[in-house]
């Protein structure tokens, strides 16, 4: 099966076969990116460059404008982003600025996140949340010691269970409501922690997790205060704490008090 007919035989096209980087199904509202093998970074692959649009001799690349256009859908639009496997040929000249022969294609499409990192998209393989968590490595640093911890701290990792969460959840912060991709823009995208609500006390030997009962979408700042004590704060109780906590001491104060602070260091300094 070559690639034209690979991807036609999932309902996508282009403006020209030749040399067209992504193609689209408009119904399906899905676009298809090939990825190189040489973009291939740890869990990710680049796809698309702002840096692609010109070659090395300064003319534009024929592929960059609908490209562009179709990671635009993804962004805006919601298009799915899927890929397959594309081999780089050394024979036929150098890899660069996206574009170059291909060797061969692997004709199977799987399903990505769109990740922008400055003027580059990349294809993320961990969808639904689950890459920055086991990333950031931390959730067994928040309590001390014990079986607890290491109990807890499974569920929490488990990434079927994690994605569960999410899908039903969302990756809205349960207690705060801090949101990363309305912050961050799509660095952010998907990522949240999820923390396990049964104590450890009440887990049977053959308990089995449900995941939209059981986790819950937590930032990681409320992660860590959630596991101040043990057993663990609820959701309820940490909310609670915070409410009391700006009673007491108001946001507008909290400002003031942090500009005192940095007028003092400006005098000290
Ligand atoms: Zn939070
Ligand atoms: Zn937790």
């Amino acid at each position: 099966m070559n690639r034209r007919q690979f991807i036609e035989s999932h309902g996508a096209t282009c403006t020209n076969w030749q040399w067209s980087w992504s193609f689209i199904n408009d119904s399906k509202r899905l676009v298809i990116f090939g990825a190189w093998d040489v973009e291939r970074e740890d869990k990710r692959t680049r796809i698309f460059s702002e840096d692609w649009r010109t070659n090395r001799q300064g003319h534009k690349n024929r592929g960059y404008d609908q490209s562009r256009e179709h990671i635009r859908l993804i962004e805006e639009q919601g298009y799915s982003l899927m890929t397959f496997p594309m081999k780089h040929s050394p024979k036929n000249g150098d890899y660069q600025n996206g574009v170059a022969k291909i060797a061969a294609i692997t004709p199977k499409l799987t399903e990505k996140t769109l990740v922008r990192v400055g003027t580059s998209w990349y294809a993320s393989d961990s969808g639904g949340g689950s890459l920055l968590a086991e990333e950031l490595g931390t959730p067994e640093k928040y309590p001390e010691g014990g079986r607890y911890t290491v109990t807890i701290n499974a569920y929490e990792r488990n990434s079927k269970a994690r994605a569960a969460c999410i899908a039903h959840h969302g990756c809205t912060c349960m207690v705060c409501g801090f949101n990363f991709n309305e912050i961050y823009g799509t660095i952010g995208q998907s990522y949240i922690h999820v923390h396990h609500v049964i104590p450890v006390g009440q887990i049977g030997e053959r308990y089995e997790i449900d995941p939209v009962a059981d986790l819950i979408p937590v930032c990681p700042n409320c992660h860590v205060m959630i596991h101040q004590t043990d057993p663990p704060l609820t959701v309820t109780q940490l909310r609670d704490h915070i409410r009391e906590q700006s009673d007491r001491y108001p946001p507008h104060r909290r400002a003031k008090a942090a500009r005192a602070k940095t007028n003092a260091a400006s005098y000290a300094g």
